[in-house]
This record gives structure tokens, sequence and C-alpha cells, in this order.
């Protein structure tokens, strides 16, 4: 495509850099988005090129959700965005990966965050299983639940509990490693390139233990997952721990095969849930501590009751807190609190529930009184959870709130309701529409 781009729109597309960059990690940035420029921009659509289908594909599949928010930061999030494969011409073989796909660091060590240890990881009803088990195979690698496969949603402790296994396990002079399944992908493609099996191989089957973190990541890559399945079995069979974390589990991972899903069903499968209030408050507390605040019990009440959806989300409510704080001699109040909570709050555009619930209802021809019952048929649930979904993202409800206009669900239904939706929205073609002429409709780009 051959486009002059303005130098306003270069400045655009440097904010929308910076702004990709505050969401993912540095790996990942060099990783997926450093090789992406802006081929075009104009009133509709914002084309953005890649340097091959592969990577095309995967941040397609991987990282709407990061690219979105940070079109919406440029403010240009009414442009659909579109991607096209650089030289998409030369009629590029699959995968496209073989000739110019770089993938940079795929043999240095993961990041590991040492205060990610056990000491630091609050224990409540959500995730005291996940952290018996974390110390378990921490104690007993390879024989106590062999493989330990960790999920739940996004920001609930994961990457937290992994970490700490492999601190601990380090300490005690085993040889672990810890790698977020993107670097396993990544390092797949490029031994691909090269063709230093050997190399690969001895990476991952001459160690006592494996960690690998977000194995949903597997679902991307069909050639992948065979190599992860002779990996999983040649450490298996020898006794050595495996030890996995998905946002899902096992069978959800879109276009998992029933061997990788046995396999992981072979050990114990723990799931963290989003903290209840009390652990909310106990983490809250923790926290400020740490961060040198004081902070009363009745705010901390207030944020536990208000920021629930997960642990990096009071943490980051912590951190925006933490700046007013310093001005208040690190006294943290009720007012402060409410007054910070109710900023955030601003930001939504605050579209009524009800209007919600009858522009789903429409659309979806079913009854406000089918959403409130409790039938599970799928052609009432979906309806149903996109409807929380929405009232998440456009209301100021709580989420307790929420869950009472939908028929008297709790917080926790709510909140796996939202996550489902955001999951499904990234590979359900049908969902993802659905959401989009919604949206429209409550943003009223579009009268239903
Ligand atoms: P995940 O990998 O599940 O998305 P992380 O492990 O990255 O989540 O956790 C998000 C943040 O919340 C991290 O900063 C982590 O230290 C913190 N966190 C999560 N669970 C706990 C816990 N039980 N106690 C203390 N901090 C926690
Ligand atoms: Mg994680």
């Amino acid at each position: 495509m051959s486009y002059q781009i303005s130098d306003s729109d270069k400045e655009l597309w440097t904010l929308i850099q910076n702004q990709i960059k505050e969401r993912v990690t540095p790996q990942q940035y060099t990783t997926w988005f450093s090789g992406l420029n802006l081929a075009k921009l104009d009133a509709n659509d914002i084309y953005i090129s890649a340097p091959n289908s592969f990577c095309k594909e995967w941040i397609e599949n991987n990282y709407m959700d990061t690219i979105t928010p940070s079109l919406e930061e440029a403010s240009i999030s009414n442009r659909k965005i579109k991607f096209i494969v650089e030289n998409a011409s030369s009629s590029e073989p699959e995968p496209s990966v073989q000739n110019s796909y770089s993938s940079p660091n795929t043999d240095s060590p993961a990041y590991i965050n040492k205060n990610y240890n056990f000491n630091n990881f609050l224990v409540g009803p959500c995730n005291r299983l996940a952290h018996a088990a974390a110390l378990a195979v921490s104690e007993y690698p390879g024989t106590a639940y062999n493989p330990l496969f960790i999920h739940g949603s996004v920001g609930l402790g994961k990457t937290h509990l992994l970490h700490a296994i492999l601190l601990r396990l380090q300490e005690k002079g085993n040889k672990a490693l810890y790698l977020p399944c993107e670097s396993f992908v990544n390092h797949y493609i490029s031994t691909i390139k090269t063709g230093d099996w050997d190399n690969f191989r001895n990476k991952y089957r001459q160690i006592d233990v494996l960690l690998i973190d977000d194995v949903h990541f597997l679902a991307n890559s069909q050639s992948t997952r065979e190599e992860f399945f002779h990996t999983f079995n040649t450490l298996y069979t020898r006794q050595k721990q495996i030890i996995l974390s998905s946002d899902c589990q096992p069978e959800e991972i879109p276009t998992i095969e029933e061997r990788l899903i046995s396999r992981f069903r072979w050990g114990l499968i723990t799931r963290v849930d989003p903290p209840g209030f009390e652990t909310s408050v106990a983490i809250i507390q923790k926290k400020t501590a740490l961060l040198k605040m004081d902070i009363s019990y009745d705010a901390a009440c207030y944020l536990a009751d208000n920021v629930v959806s997960s642990i990096r989300e009071i943490e980051g409510t912590l951190a925006n807190i933490h700046k007013h704080a310093t001005m208040n001699e690190g006294k943290v109040d009720l007012s402060l609190v409410k007054q910070i909570i109710r900023g955030f709050s601003k930001q939504k555009q605050n579209i009524g529930i009800e209007k919600i619930l009858n522009t789903v209802t429409k659309h979806y021809g079913v009854q406000l009184s089918q959403l409130h019952s409790k039938r599970r048929l799928k052609s009432i649930t979906l309806p149903r959870q996109i409807a929380m979904h929405l009232a998440r993202k456009f209301t100021n409800l709580s989420l307790g709130e929420i869950g009472g206009y939908m028929g008297g669900r709790d917080h926790t239904t709510v909140m796996h309701a939202d996550d489902k939706i955001k999951k499904l929205k990234s590979h359900d073609r049908n969902v993802s529409y659905s959401l989009r002429k919604l949206e429209d409709a409550l943003t009223k780009k579009n009268e239903y």
C-alpha cells in the first residue's frame, strides 16, 4: 500500500505504541508489536501492517484487548482496525514465520519478580487450595501432584504462585525453568528457522521442573502443541514436575486436543477465584502497609466492596490512592477513597441498566423474565452474560447491584459472566459481532 503518512498521523501512531507498551511486557512488545507499522489512517479505518501473517493472526487472536483501549486513549476508537501483511503479494508460504519472522531473545531467561514469593502471597478461601498445592510441589517436586494445573481469570495470582514455586525450588538447588507460554511458542518458531532442535529439546527436557505460564496460548498453534506434548511426555515419564497456569480449564482452551487435556488431568487441577470481601480487605490492608499508607478500616471496606474484580485491580487502585495519600501524610480515609473511586467511575459513559436490558432482550428476542430466571439454556445464558458484561462496561453499578438486576445473582456470577464474554469476544465471531452491534446501539451510533 503506497500511502503517505502525515506527521500528525505519525505522532498518533507513536502515542498508540506508547499506550501498547504500558499494557504489555517489554518482551511481548519486542516480539509482537515492534514490527507493526501504521499503513494508513482514514476517517473510518486504521490500517496496521504486520511483518507476516503469523504475527497478524497472533495479534488478532490475542491482543485485540490491548490494542482497542490504546486507540481509545488516542481518541480514535471509532475507527475499525484492519491488519494487512507487508509484502503479502509475494505469496507467503505457510507458516510465514520461516522467512521473515525473527523472535528476539528466545534464550534469555524470563523476568522473575522476586516479590512474587510465598511470604507476600495472601491466602484466603479463593486461593487456599492452589496455594497449598503450590507449596506441596515446591516441597516434593515430581511426586506430590504432577502436573499441577492452576487456572483462573486474570489478575488473581497465578503468575505470583508460579514465581513463588520457582524461587522456592531455586533456593533448594533444583533445576527449574519458568517461562511464559508465549516464549515457548517463540522459541519453537525461531527453531523452525534455525533447525537447532537439539538445543530446543535440551532446554526443556534436561530440567527437574518446568513451569509454563498461560498455556492457553497453545490454542493458536497446532505444531507447537505437538512439540509441547512430546516435551510433556518426556518430563513426565522421568518423573519431573510440570506446573502450568491458564486462564481457563484445560478443556476450555480453544482447539486443544483431547490427548493434551487428558495429560493435564493426570495431576491436580485447581482454580484461583476472585477474592471475597474479607480476603479483599486483608489484601488491601497488607498492600497499604507495604506502601506505608495508613488506611482506615471503613475505607478498606469501602474499597473491598467497590473494587473486587481482581487483585491486580486492587493494586492499581491502591497505586492511585497512594499518589493522593502522599499529599495527606500517608493517611487514607473514607472520603479520600470515595473521591478517587468516583473519579474512576466518571470515565464510564454511565448508560442506564434498563437501557442495557432492553437492548439485549430486543437483540436476542428473549424476555426479561427469561434473563432473570435460573434456566441454563444456551439461548438464554448467552444474552444474560452479555447483559452482565455490558453493565460492567457501561454502568457504575457494583457487581452485587448488577447481580440484583439480573434476578438476584451474586457478585461472583457477574464477574464470571463478564470474564467469559471478554474471552469469547476474542475468538467467537458471533459474540464479537453481537457485541459490536449492541455497543453501537447503546452508544447511539445506531438506534435499535
Ligand atoms: P495472574 O497471573 O493470575 O493474572 P498475577 O499473579 O500477575 O495474576 O497477580 C496480579 C497481581 O496481584 C500481582 O501483583 C500479584 O502480586 C498480586 N496478587 C495476586 N494474588 C495475590 C495474593 N494472594 N496475595 C498478594 N498479592 C497477590
Ligand atoms: Mg499471569
